[in-house]
C-alpha cells in the first residue's frame, strides 16, 4: 500500500490548486482524478464553461505559477461590471473608481485546470484516470481504494470532487440544499460588436441574462429561465436559437451568432460539516452556490488557500488534528454561508414581478449607484 501525507481526491480547479500548493511546500501528496485533462494546445476549442475570476483568486493562481500561463494562453480582463433591469441604467462598477487596472477576468475552466496541472512538480504523485471504490478511516490513517491503483493511505484525505462529492457520501457527511426552479443555458457566441471590457447582467422576472466577454469577437452568454423553457431553447437549431437570443437579450448586445450551447440545472447545497475524522471538504464538495454572481470557484479557491495555510502551520504529523480542521471550517463556513444567502436574496428579489418588489429593486439599484461609499464597499467585497 502506498502511503502519503495527504491524498487529494478531485483534480479540478480547486483540488489541483490544493495539491500543487501542498506538494510545493514539501508534503508527500497524491492526487486522485477520475478524468485526466488534456495537455493545453493553442488551437484547442473554447471551453463552454467559463468563470469570472476575481482578484483574490488571481493572486492565488499567481502564487501557484498558473496565472502567467493563462496570460500567455487565453483570458479576457473586464474593467466594468453592470447590473440593470429592463432599459434602466442600473448600477455600474468600474475599475477606475476603485483605482484598479481591472475588476476581474473571464477564463475558461479547462484552461485553469490545465495551467495548474502543467505546474505539478515531480514529487506530486498523480493517479489518473482513477475510480474510487472505497474509503475508510482508522486511528492513525485514512485509506482510499481505487480500481486501477489499489489501496492508498494518508494522514488526511481532501475531497475536492465537486458538487456530487463521492467522498462526502462515503464518509457519511450530510448536506442541506435544494434545486432552484430556474436552470441556465450557457451559450458561446460570435459578437458583431467589440465589447471586451464589460460584463453585464440584466435582471428579468423569469431569470437574469448575462454577458461575459471572451477574447476577440467572442462572448459567453448565460440565460436563466424555467427548466422547461431552458430545455426547449437548448433543443433549437443554432440559427433559430440565435434569433431567440437576439430577441430576448438587451439591444446593446448587438448581433450575435450562437456557435454552441449547453444547459445546467441550478442547485444550492452546503455540507453539514466540512470535516469528519481524517476527511476534509473543499470547493463544490463543501458548497454549491447559485452561479448568479459567478462566485463558486472564487469561494473554492478561498477554501483552498485557507486550508493550505492552516495545514502548513501544523506539525507534519498532525495534519488531521480536529482543532486544525475546525479552524479551517470556522473561517470558511461563515464566509461561504454569507455569500450563498446573499445569492438567494438576489434570486428571490429579482425573480419576482410583485409591484412593491419591482419598485424596491429599481430604487435599490438607483440608490446603490448614487451612494458612493456603500457602492465602493460592495464592489471591493465582490472584486478583491
Ligand atoms: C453554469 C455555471 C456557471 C458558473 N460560473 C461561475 C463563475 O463565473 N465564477 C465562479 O467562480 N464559479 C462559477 N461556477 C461555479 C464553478 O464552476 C464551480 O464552483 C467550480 O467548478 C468548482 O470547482 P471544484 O474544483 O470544487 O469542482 P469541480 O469543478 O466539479 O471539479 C471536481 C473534479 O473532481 C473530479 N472528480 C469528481 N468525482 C471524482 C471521484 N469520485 N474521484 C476522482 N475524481 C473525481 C472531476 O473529474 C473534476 O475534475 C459556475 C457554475 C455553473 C453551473
Amino acid at each position: 500500500m502506498q502511503q502519503f501525507d495527504v491524498i487529494v481526491v478531485g483534480g479540478g480547479m480547486v483540488g489541483a490548486s490544493v495539491a500543487l500548493k501542498l506538494a510545493h511546500s514539501g508534503l508527500q501528496v497524491a492526487l486522485v482524478e477520475r478524468q485526466t485533462p488534456a495537455v493545453y494546445q493553442a488551437q484547442q476549442p473554447l471551453d463552454l464553461r467559463v468563470s469570472a475570476i476575481n482578484q483574490r483568486s488571481e493572486r492565488w493562481l499567481t502564487e501557484l505559477g498558473a496565472w502567467s500561463l493563462l496570460q500567455q494562453w487565453r483570458l479576457c480582463p473586464y474593467r466594468r461590471l453592470q447590473a440593470f433591469e429592463g432599459d434602466t441604467p442600473g448600477l455600474t462598477f468600474t475599475a477606475d473608481e476603485l483605482n484598479l487596472s481591472h475588476l476581474g477576468h473571464i477564463v475558461e475552466n479547462s484552461l485553469i485546470q490545465q495551467a495548474l496541472w502543467q505546474q505539478f512538480p515531480e514529487q506530486l504523485t498523480v493517479f489518473s484516470p482513477a475510480t474510487v471504490t472505497g474509503f475508510s478511516q482508522q486511528q492513525a490513517l485514512a485509506q482510499l481504494t481505487t480500481k486501477e491503483f489499489g489501496c492508498l493511505s494518508a494522514q488526511l484525505v481532501i475531497a475536492a470532487d465537486g458538487g456530487q462529492s463521492q467522498l462526502r457520501q462515503l464518509a457519511g457527511i450530510g448536506s442541506t440544499g435544494w434545486m432552484y426552479q430556474q436552470a441556465c443555458l450557457v451559450l458561446e457566441v460570435d459578437t458583431e460588436l467589440p465589447q471586451q471590457d464589460i460584463t453585464w447582467q440584466q435582471f428579468h422576472p423569469t431569470g437574469p441574462r448575462a454577458m461575459l466577454p471572451l477574447s476577440g469577437h467572442k462572448a459567453s452568454l448565460v440565460w436563466y429561465d424555467a427548466h422547461q423553457k431552458v430545455q426547449q431553447l437548448a433543443a433549437l437549431s443554432l440559427p433559430e436559437l440565435s434569433r431567440q437570443v437576439q430577441a430576448a437579450f438587451p439591444a446593446k448586445l448587438g448581433a450575435v451568432q450562437v456557435t454552441r450551447c449547453a444547459w445546467f440545472p441550478l442547485a444550492r447545497n452546503h455540507a453539514n460539516s466540512y470535516a469528519k475524522g481524517r476527511l476534509v471538504l473543499v470547493g463544490d464538495a463543501a458548497h454549491s452556490i447559485n452561479p448568479l454572481a459567478g462566485q463558486g470557484v472564487n469561494l473554492g479557491f478561498a477554501d483552498a488557500r485557507v486550508l493550505c495555510e492552516v495545514l502548513l502551520s501544523a506539525n507534519t504529523g498532525a495534519l488531521a488534528s480536529a482543532e486544525l480542521l475546525a479552524r479551517y471550517e470556522k473561517e470558511r463556513r461563515r464566509a461561504n454561508a454569507l455569500m450563498m444567502s446573499a445569492m438567494d436574496g438576489f434570486y428571490q428579489l429579482f425573480s419576482n414581478e410583485l409591484p412593491p418588489l419591482k419598485l424596491a429593486r429599481q430604487l435599490g439599484l438607483t440608490l446603490a449607484e448614487r451612494a458612493g461609499p456603500l457602492k465602493r464597499l460592495v464592489s471591493r467585497y465582490a472584486v478583491l
